[in-house]
């Protein structure tokens, strides 16, 4: 496998076949002859898996998965898939990874890396007493979960600390695991059952419920970026200007829940694309990450950009709870994740955080530029028109005169693509 201080010449990879690229990758090491010929032979999730992996299974369900070359996170390059159905995502992508990397790449910070489970108890006679027993039972409790569980103990991890807290009418109590390179919600539900009896005696009242949480506050990852100004453009004063109108729209997204919900989608065009493709739970990774958008109690914008004119250049942050895993859950079963993880060159799950942390940046980065200079739809104008085309029963070898025609046309929509496709192959007969 190649490296990932590797340099590889992308040039013109977007231009190949789908059969050109994959033969690309193979040449240079990237996939090796039995993932090439799994990808060529569209060796996807097999039935007699997927029936395993689901209940009441009747298919597979395929999405395209495309390739992102070259993202430069932390001095190492890394090679991302993603799976999207939404065209210009990845055209996006691509075109900021060049540009952030161009400008020295992200920088990542893994805070920490720990799962929260939490037991709800309800019907506590006397809550402050309740919440010091539990306190002074901390040790005893951190045994018993790890009792419940001692696969991951063997590998390093296990629960680390035991809080408890009064709301309402409950008392909450949270337990901190150390996960390892899983993402741990069987792990920590198994733990926080095995403690609920146990809570239950000591504090006198009842367990609602035991279960992990999905906002993930203790698996926090930064990741950062300052992009050159001459990538926005080569005239210095529209650079600068550009530099402020995306500093704007980020104070836009953090004042506003309109445009935060929209400015928080387009970092996870990158993101669900990236945990989908490296087989993680994106339902845990959105929730989570909704929550922390809104953790003083108004939902804002995830990320933010300020122009830093003494050094000339634009500075992105994202923070983000990340809870990704290498191991477990379906990652072993899906024989297209596994190339993903392959391609990535198999990084820890803190590295994949860390990844998958600055894929949203460079997302969010190539939205906000697209929205405060030419607006979004120039950029996806073309592919509407490719997918109104495909919809509307064009082979491949009719896009080239279809596409074109359907870009000039009055109305862009399904009833035009078919008419000009008609149209074309009167003509052609
Ligand atoms: P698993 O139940 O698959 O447990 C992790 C597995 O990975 C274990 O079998 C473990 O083996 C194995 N493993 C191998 N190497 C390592 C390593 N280095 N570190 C850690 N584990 C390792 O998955 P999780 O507990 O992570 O739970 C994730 C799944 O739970 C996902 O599929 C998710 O969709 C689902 N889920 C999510 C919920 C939520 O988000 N609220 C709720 C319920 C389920 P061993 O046991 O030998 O250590």
């Amino acid at each position: 496998m190649v490296n990932q201080m590797t340099k590889l010449n992308w040039a013109g990879f977007s231009k190949k076949s789908p059969e050109e690229r994959i033969a690309f990758l193979e040449n240079h090491q990237l996939l090796n002859p039995e993932e090439q010929e799994a990808l060529a032979q569209h060796q996807v999730l097999s039935l007699e898996i997927a029936n395993q992996m689901a209940e009441n299974v009747i298919g597979t369900h395929s999405l395209p998965l495309a390739l992102v070359p070259d993202f430069l996170i932390d001095g190492k390059n890394y090679q991302v898939t993603f799976v999207t159905e939404e065209p210009s995502v990845v055209a996006a992508a691509s075109f900021a990874a060049k540009i952030i990397k161009r400008s020295g790449g992200f920088q990542t910070r893994v805070h920490d890396r720990k799962m929260i489970g939490q037991v709800a108890l309800f019907d506590v006679p006397d809550k402050e007493q309740a919440v010091q027993n539990i306190l002074q039972k901390s040790a005893s409790l951190l045994s018993l979960a790890n009792e419940a569980h001692p696969s991951i103990v063997k590998r390093g991890g296990g629960a680390r600390e035991v809080k408890a807290e009064i709301k309402d009418n409950f008392i909450i109590v949270y337990l901190t695991v150390d996960t390892q390179e899983a993402m741990g919600a069987n792990m920590v539900n198994t733990m926080m059952e095995a403690l609920a009896p146990t809570l239950e005696e000591v504090s006198g009242g009842q367990s609602l419920m035991a279960i992990l949480s999905n906002y993930a506050t203790e698996s926090l990852v930064t990741a950062e970026c300052a992009v050159d100004l001459r990538f926005l453009s080569r005239k210095q004063e529209e650079a600068h200007y550009l530099a402020r109108k995306m500093e704007l729209a980020s104070q836009l997204a953090q004042i506003d829940p309109y445009r935060a919900s929209t400015h928080n989608k387009g970092i996870f065009n990158g993101i669900d694309a990236l945990v989908m493709a490296t087989g993680n739970d994106w339902r845990a990774i959105e929730a989570g990450c909704h929550a922390y958008a809104c953790q003083d109690g108004q939902y804002r914008g995830l990320s933010t950009w300020t122009f830093d004119e003494a050094e000339h250049c634009l500075r992105g942050s994202l923070t983000l709870p990340m809870p990704i895993a290498t191991k477990g859950g379906s990652i072993g079963l899906n024989p297209t994740v596994q190339i993903a993880h392959d391609l990535l060159g198999h990084p820890s799950a803190r590295e994949l955080a860390s990844i998958i942390t600055s894929v949203g940046l460079a997302q969010n980065f190539a939205a906000l530029k697209a929205l405060t200079s030419t607006g979004i739809q120039a950029g996806h104008m073309k592919l509407q028109a490719k997918s109104l085309a495909l919809l509307a029963g064009a082979r491949e070898t009719e896009l080239g005169q279809l596409v074109p025609q359907l870009l000039h046309a009055k109305h862009l929509n399904l009833e035009t693509a078919q008419a000009i496709l008609q149209d074309l192959r009167n003509h052609k007969n």
